[in-house]
């Protein structure tokens, strides 16, 4: 618990940040009025609303000072004279994306099969232990790059869910609004609450505890599951982030609950077996992460508790074959045994994403992105898997519900991300042709905004 006295220099301390940054933002809008307009209208030949599926076409958005300030058919939506014109022509419009859950501050390689064999959780654990020994710095360089990448393949807003070393995901998102480095809006979680056993196995008993500190928060007990995310209200996050597994208890986690909504944030359970799962709705999660195992009976539970479902389709289409063809050596046995579980476990998915469909639970999705995939950005990799929800049969028009106006719902920024409406941030996203009759042109976006500043504009000239 924070003391009063404690509460009393940080607010103090807040107050001469906030002035501070005040001056120094004057400072720079001055600069910035002397080389771009501060109002700017885009237009474009659609513009798609998620919420409603409709397009409007022609469309004019007016922006002012980073937000929407109208939307509208061309002739009801005027530019004031001085303000910058953006014509998009033939292109569609639409919300800026939202990853609901990443890791930014993680880049996997994945080991070769020899030296798989030798771990526990060999696919990840290696290189989730390097990323916590080698240098702080490095990680956060990396994290920038990774943001820079997001931004630029059209995904303005997104949360980071863990893995981020002590502070890597608070920094990064401060640095980003300071704007010392591009990338897209953040919601950090700070250290990950867990369970002593999650993750990392077989280290040094007297190295183990100063190891995993600066990676997790340990749950073990109420008062500590309290404890912890007291820690990271401390560290200024957005959003809580637990796993639940086996050892994780329902008060254990039920403390941690209540100890979020006291501070006002939410909690995000990563909870992918059915047990795991069963722990979160009785805790009262605000979001389950992943929920692979969830059955037709939870699904109830969940709608009627008003939990998001964040599904995260990363594995889907043989994607770790994918990003491991490039670079690693695959015996044609450990190929062929992959793609078959590949295959079986898509099929899974598939009756998954409908269950999840036809239960009416809120849904929204996220990439859990900390793979490297030679040849692609981590921005594009990204895209590529929320878009493996339209192969596992989810309409394409969900899916973009599913990365925009739902996922700023699950954020709890529903009145400032998600839609392109008066009053939201403009981060706004276009593609050449229709994203609804096909989904693959996110791929291939060609105009990213953010807060009312173009990131890239492949349509027309500024
Ligand atoms: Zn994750």
């Amino acid at each position: 618990m924070v003391s009063r006295r404690l509460r009393a220099g940080l607010s103090l301390v807040k107050t001469l940040f906030v002035v501070s940054l005040w001056f120094s933002l004057f400072a720079t809008r001055q600069l910035a009025a002397q080389s771009a307009a501060p109002v700017t209208l885009v237009k474009a030949a659609r513009l798609l609303d998620p919420r409603t599926g409709h397009f409007l076409a022609p469309a004019a958005v007016l922006v002012e000072d980073g937000k929407i300030k109208k939307v509208g058919a061309p002739a009801e939506v005027q530019a004031p004279s001085g303000a910058l014109v953006i014509d998009l022509g033939s292109a569609t419009l639409l919300p800026g994306l939202i990853d609901g859950h990443t890791h930014l501050l993680l880049s996997v390689v994945i080991p070769p099969e020899e030296e798989r064999k030798r771990h526990l959780n060999p696919f990840f654990a290696p290189a989730d232990l390097l990323a916590i020994v080698e240098s702080p710095t490095k990680r956060a360089f990396q994290g920038a790059q990774n943001a820079r990448e997001y931004l630029e393949s059209g995904i303005t807003t997104i949360r980071i869910l863990g893995h981020s070393g002590i502070d890597g995901d608070t920094e990064l998102r401060d640095a980003i609004n300071a704007g010392r480095v591009p990338g897209p809006r953040i919601l950090a979680a700070g250290r990950k609450l867990i369970t002593r056993g999650d993750y990392l196995q077989n280290l040094n008993p007297a190295l183990a505890d100063a190891i995993l500190n600066q990676e997790f928060l340990f749950i073990d007990g109420a008062d500590r599951a309290r404890a912890a995310v007291r820690q990271n209200v401390f560290q200024n996050v957005d959003v809580i982030k637990v796993t639940a597994d086996v050892n994780l208890t329902v008060p254990e986690l039920a403390a941690a609950v209540e100890e979020a909504h006291r501070n006002q944030l939410k909690i995000a359970v990563h909870a992918a077996e059915k047990a795991a799962i069963q722990t979160a709705i009785e805790a009262g999660a605000d979001s389950i992460e992943h929920g692979n195992e969830a059955t037709d009976e939870q699904l109830k539970q969940i709608r009627s508790k008003g939990i998001f479902f964040d599904l995260t389709p990363t594995a889907y289409g043989g994607f770790f074959l994918k990003i491991m063809e490039p670079s690693v050596v695959l015996s044609p046995e450990a190929r062929s045994a992959r793609a078959e579980s590949s295959a079986r476990r898509d099929k899974e998915y598939d009756q998954l994403v409908q269950r999840v469909l036809k239960s009416g639970v809120k849904f929204a999705a996220g990439t859990d992105m900390c793979w490297f995939w030679a040849g692609k950005t981590c921005g594009q990799a990204s895209v590529i898997t929320l878009l493996n929800l339209r192969a596992a049969g989810m309409p394409a028009l969900d899916v973009i519900r599913a990365i925009t106006v739902n996922a700023a719902e699950m954020l709890g920024w529903q009145d400032k991300v998600g839609a392109i409406e008066p009053g939201r941030f403009a981060d706004l996203v276009a593609v050449a042709g229709d994203p609804v009759s096909d989904i693959t042109e996110l791929e291939r976006v060609r105009f990213v905004m953010k807060n009312g500043e173009v990131v890239r504009n492949d349509l027309a000239p500024r």
